[in-house]
């Protein structure tokens, strides 16, 4: 496990509304009914929670461009914290060329994935539980313990509070029967220097979650075109339990049993093809070139 202060980025996951319907999407959009989008007050609250912390600060989604108040958003992200660490994770959706300026103004970083890389870009399952596959219980944290997902990803800020894992946090909002406003019991309150925790305050959310998530082993990646999501038996049942059950119709799921896979999907699977983000970019009138913290810096053409 990784702390958080090793880590380049934390989330702040604005909205899970997204228009793209991707297979084993990270965020299970798609899943929920509908959509949340985080009040304006409570993703500031988020900011200044964040206000000391080193590294980048990510506005994440879902499709963050398609929060209502995405402009406020980015003012006050811009008053709060210096450009260089501040991060935008989007797909630049149609409809929204107009806040090329402003995102060039706020944000020193852009993630951009459209997922319009053919044939398809590789996404391993998280809903194919590891509890549900590895029945030896030392083995199952061993493998946890080495998560590959937590040790190069993100925590994360959603509705629910504050999360070691950005995964983890998504599994807050897929299992939860209470509504996306309730807070959950294991989640960090979100207040200035949550991000102080270290791995051994991690330990209540990894026992909520970890066993139900399938990142820290190899199963089988499935492109993100298929239109399918994998899960393991158990999660499909509190999957159906909370009501989040994706589009009703069972063929959208498939229940994983293929065994595992090596993971050179997911070294090889590195964002290197400049050409794709930039052609993404240039959509807005953006060019991109590589910042000082080796991520995509954006200006207006
Ligand atoms: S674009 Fe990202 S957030 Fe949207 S459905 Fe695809 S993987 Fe999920
Ligand atoms: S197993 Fe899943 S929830 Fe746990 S740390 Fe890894 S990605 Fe996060």
């Amino acid at each position: 496990m990784q702390s958080l202060i090793e880590k380049d980025a934390i989330q702040i996951e604005i909205t899970n509304a997204c228009m793209n319907d991707c297979s084993n999407c990270t965020r299970f959009c798609g899943h929920f009914p509908k959509p949340y989008f985080m009040p304006l007050e409570d993703v500031k609250m988020a900011i200044d929670s964040l206000d000391d912390f080193p590294k980048m600060v990510g506005i994440m989604g879902g499709e963050p461009l398609l929060h209502p108040q995405f402009e406020q958003i980015c003012l006050y992200l811009q008053q709060a914290r210096p450009k260089i660490k501040c991060g935008l994770w989007s797909s630049f959706p149609k409809g929204r060329e107009h806040y090329a300026e402003l995102i060039c103004n706020t944000f020193g970083s852009v993630l951009l994935n459209d997922h319009s890389l053919e044939p398809g870009i590789p996404h391993q399952p998280v809903l194919t539980a590891i509890k549900d596959y590895v029945s030896d219980e030392s083995l199952m944290w061993f493998l946890i313990e080495r998560c590959k997902i937590q040790r190069s990803w993100s925590a994360a800020i959603n509705p629910r509070g504050a999360f070691f894992c950005e995964i983890a946090a998504a599994l807050s909002l897929l299992f939860n029967r209470s509504g996306v406003d309730a807070h959950d019991p294991v989640a960090w309150k979100i207040e200035k220097g949550w991000w102080k925790k270290d791995v051994i305050d991690f330990h209540d959310q990894m026992r909520c979650y970890c066993p139900h998530c399938g990142m820290a082993i190899n199963h089988r990646p499935r492109l993100d075109t298929e239109g399918i999501d994998d899960m393991s038996p158990g999660n499909f049942e509190l999957v159906a339990k909370s009501g989040n059950v994706r589009k009703i119709s069972r063929e959208k799921y498939h229940i994983y049993n293929e065994g595992c896979a090596d993971n050179i999907w997911f070294n090889s699977f590195r964002r290197n093809n400049f050409d794709y983000f930039a052609a993404i970019a240039s959509r807005y009138g953006i060019k991109l070139s590589f910042n000082e913290i080796g991520y995509f810096k954006p200006e207006l053409i």
